[in-house]
């Protein structure tokens, strides 16, 4: 494929993100068009320690619902570059942005799509621990896939000081703040859920979904929101089956919270199985 970063063309930039700067980028011989992710050799290093994990992930993972790894390029002392698949849709956040809220039948597709991604990394034993909507991309064919693994984890490993703070924290689940009250058998996996509900309401309701018009988002905010309020619920005029899926993925203990298989399985995801939107 891609020997060297030379064989590139910068075409535009795509964005800008943690320490680098994605582009997209034309493949000069076969003209295939990729993203490609550039990150300063020179950044912190907590930004360096999570390009090293993104890039371990991106390594180790294969499925058509997690954004593709094309190839590494080091320039040692002065950048790394991922080569990625290009998805031509941006993410959901500038997807919910720009075309506005999303139907039932879109969210449906969508959320099988996340949890067939979240399916494949836990069973790999990777938490992804930062699931919202700027983190997942998609392409015209209304393809979701899972991107940014900066701040995932492999669970092999041991729990690292002040590991359980990772992530953004707005859509952080109740256990991760609090694990003796909300977190018996708490492994991890289930905090891919919660962040996923709170995703699929978001893009639902137009707006996120914890925090009223004008409230600030700050940390006590946020934690206050998430460990004392209620969980945050559909509209009445959603549909019975989509109401019980969001309750199914925002039960704040998180040993109730439904995981990915039995989600799968919800009839809010299995009714629309194989049908295209
Ligand atoms: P961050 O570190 O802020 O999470 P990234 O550095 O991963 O974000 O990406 C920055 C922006 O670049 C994203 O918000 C998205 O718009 C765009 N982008 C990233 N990866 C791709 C891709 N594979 N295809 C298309 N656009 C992408």
């Amino acid at each position: 494929e891609v020997d060297r970063l030379s064989d590139l063309e910068k075409l535009k930039v795509l964005g800008h993100g943690n320490g680098g700067t994605v582009y997209q980028v034309r493949h000069k011989r076969t003209s295939a068009i990729y993203a490609l992710k550039v990150v300063n050799g020179d950044c912190d290093t907590t930004v360096r320690r999570q390009i090293f994990r993104e890039i371990e992930i991106l390594r180790r993972t294969d499925s058509p619902f997690i954004v593709r790894c094309h190839g590494i390029f080091e320039k040692p002392s002065e950048n790394f570059s991922i080569l990625m698949e290009y998805m031509d849709g941006g993410t959901l956040d500038t997807l919910l942005k720009s075309h506005g809220t999303l139907s039932e039948l879109s969210l449906s597709n969508i959320a099988r799509q996340v949890l067939d991604g979240l399916n494949y990394l836990h069973s790999q034993k990777i938490v992804h621990r930062d699931i919202k909507p700027a983190n997942l991309l998609v392409n015209q064919k209304m393809e979701v896939k899972i991107a940014d693994f900066g701040v995932s984890k492999i669970m092999c490993r041991s729990l690292e000081p002040c590991d359980s703070y990772v992530g953004t924290c707005a859509y952080m689940s109740p256990e991760r703040f609090d694990p003796d009250t909300y977190g018996s058998n708490y492994n991890g996996y289930a905090a891919d859920i919660w962040s996923l509900g709170l995703t699929i309401l978001e893009l639902y309701v137009g707006h996120f979904p914890l925090l009223s018009a004008g409230q600030r988002p700050d940390w006590a905010t946020l934690m206050c929101a998430i460990c004392f309020g209620g969980p945050p619920s559909l509209p009445e005029s959603a549909s019975e089956e989509f109401k019980s899926f969001i309750e199914c993925c925002l039960q704040k203990d998180s040993s109730e919270r439904w995981t990915v298989s039995q989600l799968l399985s919800h009839p809010f995801i299995a009714k629309n199985q194989g049908s295209e939107n």
